[in-house]
């Protein structure tokens, strides 16, 4: 599984981070990152971390 976060969209709303703190983190510059997209599995929080996303800048690639 890849999960990617499009910078050119993010708002840096921080709701991934609140939904999905084992994989998503924000930037210094309030752009979101998937730090630690392994964790998608054991954390199961990634699609409700996607679902979340009020502009849909979370990209989940099944594998
Ligand atoms: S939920 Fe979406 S817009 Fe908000 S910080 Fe995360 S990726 Fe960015």
């Amino acid at each position: 599984m890849d999960i990617r976060v499009d910078e050119e969209i993010c708002i840096g709303c921080g709701n991934c981070e609140e939904v999905c703190p084992a994989v998503f983190r924000l930037k210094s510059n309030d752009k979101a990152e998937a730090y630690d997209p392994d964790a998608c599995d054991s954390a199961g929080c990634c699609e409700a971390a996607e679902e979340n996303c009020p502009v849909s800048a979370i990209i989940i690639e099944e594998d």
